[in-house]
């Protein structure tokens, strides 16, 4: 299980140095969208450690990941009633506030407007920061970093062109071609997106809440219907007092243990199963490359035995409710000591 005891109790006013860490591989379940303007972003890096070619990688920007988790978690904090359904309407002259001066709804629920007013006391302000011009910033103690997918750029994307046809189903009238086409790149199903989420002096009830939007997000990048959706395969939970591995690194040296084991063909997609299996056991050789002390690290069998206990919980309204309330004290304890007071000066 995962020892609490390692977690800090309270979150702390400056650094710790207490950071625990969720090791994924993120893999697209369908085509998906990461671009910002009509193209995939790709980056040309080293395959490997051990293999020096260069090649092109699709990446997935940090807050490509982020925000869907995000708002994961907000939503369900609205779905149990920690904050409001409500939008704030922060300019008007009568605002309703609680004792803390926290901006609430008409049976005194807070009003967390994302991006608009953030009410800076729900777990959502507390573990991933707000910034809301003068009126006070939090730091995000959730820090993750662009992921580069395990396959190259030309084995992991598709172009497809979008047609928009008249309703006769054609793409001409009257001799005329309808300049409704639009081309864009989808990343390809079974795409695999090494990824580690690093949780900054956050105590066990937040650092739960934020694994619990990883877990439950299957949304990313741009949002139609059907498309898009991922599955983040937990692959390890480390406690440390430092930071480890990055993205890259995991992936290049993923990408070496399966090139080794004959396991990258570049026309097919790289097997998700032995993918799995190789960064499972990857994970343990990393970290005894780095320059930190692991506290706790919960793998395999532990780490299943972990997450069959918090799945159950999960999909029980009763304690789902539980943890919520726990991350929601954790982060008014930490807005009455240290959010409150400085909004009073
Ligand atoms: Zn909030």
């Amino acid at each position: 299980m995962l020892n609490i005891k390692l977690f800090p109790t309270d979150v702390p006013q400056r650094p710790m140095g207490y950071y625990a860490h969720i090791i994924l591989l993120r893999e697209t379940d369908s085509y998906s969208l990461f671009q910002t303007d009509g193209e995939l972003n790709t980056a040309q890096v080293h395959a490997g450690c051990a293999n020096a070619e260069i090649i092109s990688r699709i990446t997935m920007f940090k807050r490509k990941q982020t925000t869907p988790e995000r708002l994961a978690g907000r939503e369900l904090l609205r779905h149990y009633g920690f904050t409001s359904a409500e939008a704030s309407d922060k300019d008007a002259k009568n605002k309703r506030t609680d004792e803390r001066g926290v901006a609430v709804d008409g049976t005194g629920v807070p009003i967390c407007d994302y991006n608009v007013d953030f009410c800076k006391q729900c777990p959502d302000c507390i573990s991933y920061g707000f910034a809301i011009g003068d009126a006070g910033s939090e730091k995000s103690k959730v820090y993750s970093d662009t992921a580069y997918s395990l396959s190259r750029f030309d084995d992991s994307h598709e172009a497809f062109t979008l047609n928009a046809p008249y309703e006769s189903g054609t793409m001409s009238r009257q001799g005329e071609l309808t300049n409704r086409i639009n081309e864009q790149d989808h990343v390809r199903p079974q795409t695999l997106f090494p990824s580690v989420i690093t949780v900054r002096d956050l105590p066990a009830a937040l650092f739960r809440y934020v694994l619990m939007n990883v877990l439950r997000t299957r949304r990313y990048g741009a949002q139609t219907t059907r498309t898009g959706t991922m599955t983040n395969h937990l692959i390890g939970i480390v406690l440390a007092d430092g930071e480890i591995f990055s993205n890259l690194h995991f992936t290049q040296r993923l990408y070496d243990a399966l090139k080794a084991g004959n396991h990258i063909n570049d026309i097919e997609p790289i097997p998700v199963e032995v993918a799995l299996t190789s960064a499972r056991a990857l994970v343990s050789e990393l970290l005894a490359e780095e320059p930190v002390t692991p506290t706790q690290t919960l793998l395999g069998d532990d780490l299943l035995a972990f997450l069959n206990t918090l799945g159950g919980q999960m999909r029980d309204e009763t304690t789902m409710r539980t943890l919520l309330q726990e991350a929601a004290e954790a982060s008014r304890t930490y807005h009455a000591r240290y959010v409150q007071k400085k909004g009073k000066k």
